[in-house]
């Protein structure tokens, strides 16, 4: 069978590996058939000096698929039936797992795809409790984009900053994968928003999708923008994931005692923080990483609803390094999805 695997910083191979042994108990085997792209496959395939990883490695973080063989054991799921996958190797069994805050796991051995082998793969055998079944209605390859993207908003907007109706939130980078998603799941609920964007092509889009007001950010200053459009008093909610460049602007653009919910640092991970801005204006900045199986699961349900992700490309197994790189240069307007 088919694996793709990083042999090297920015060097992917596609092998011909042996398929895996059958399902044992507890377990399912998995027909991959599409991989939802990240950020974090970016800095997987360019290589992390904190990542404790082996190369090679198979990549591939997010995706969906069909079982196609369950364990010894497992009566929930059969084959044929349609799965994304959580990619994280929680435990099952700490206080974390138990309350079902997965993300928070206390003997997480690996996320797949970055520091285990990922899903990148005709086949893969996964803890069945990892399997999340896929509503009927939603295709496998929106599903793709829930494991990680839409779960990752779900859990950032609604677990973290608490995002309620009618609020005003502020979105970075409305074309991305999770920025689409933001918008809306941020326009669903009926909060106004206001996102950047870094061409007008992309602009027009993100107000195709819902959003009230967008940035151009090459031309305005967010942050001015957005106090102008919220007379001066600031949104609600901040969604960052640019990091360095955009994270002090993002404070100023908040109101008094308002929320600031990051899970990503693209432009870099260092920045100051002026600490009498934080306890004056009683901002609270909330980090966030990944997402629960309930978000998946949540996500799921609302791609069922209708809330379907953009999708920016799709392209062949064989062209997943040709994806990243085009996430890489920020054309991108929604997902890259790589199908099987
Ligand atoms: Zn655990």
């Amino acid at each position: 069978m088919r694996a793709l695997a990083l042999v090297a910083d920015r060097r992917l191979e596609l092998t011909d590996v042996p398929p895996p042994p059958a399902p044992a108990a507890g377990e399912v085997q998995i027909h991959v058939r599409a991989v939802g792209l990240n950020h974090i496959d970016l800095w997987g395939f360019r290589g992390m000096a904190f990542a404790k990883r082996n190369l090679p490695l198979v990549v591939g973080a997010e995706a969906a698929g069909e079982i196609a063989a369950v364990g010894p054991d497992v009566s929930d799921l059969k084959a044929g039936d349609h799965v994304v996958m959580y990619g994280a190797m929680t435990c099952g069994t700490c206080p974390a797992c138990r309350q079902g805050r997965d993300n928070l796991c206390e003997n997480v051995a690996g996320i797949m795809g970055f520091h285990v082998d990922g899903f990148a793969r005709d086949l893969v055998n996964l803890p069945a409790r990892l399997a999340i079944p896929v509503p009927p209605g939603v295709a496998l390859r929106d599903a793709a984009c829930a494991p990680i993207a839409f779960a990752t908003v779900e859990h950032m907007l609604f677990d973290n900053a608490r995002l309620k109706a009618g609020e005003t939130i502020l979105v970075h980078a409305g074309g991305s994968g999770i920025g689409t998603a933001a918008i809306q799941m941020a326009k669903s609920i009926g909060c106004t928003v206001i996102t950047t964007v870094g061409d007008d092509e992309k602009g027009l889009k993100a107000k195709a999708l819902g959003a009230d007001y967008v940035v151009n950010y090459r031309n305005d200053r967010f942050e001015h923008v957005t106090r102008k459009i919220t007379a001066k008093k600031g949104v609600d909610v901040v969604f960052e994931h640019v990091g360095a460049d955009t994270f002090n602007g993002s404070l100023l653009c908040l109101k008094r005692g308002g929320r600031l919910v990051t899970c990503g640092a693209t432009s870099g991970p260092i920045t100051t923080l002026n600490l009498m801005q934080l306890f004056q204006q009683q901002y609270r900045i909330i980090g966030s990483f990944g997402a629960s199986m309930r978000n998946i699961r949540d996500a799921l349900a609302k791609m069922q609803a209708g809330l379907r992700p953009v999708i920016d490309t799709e392209v062949d197994l064989a062209d997943f390094g040709r994806g990243l790189e085009r996430l890489e240069s920020r054309r991108v307007f929604g997902k890259i999805v790589v199908q099987f």
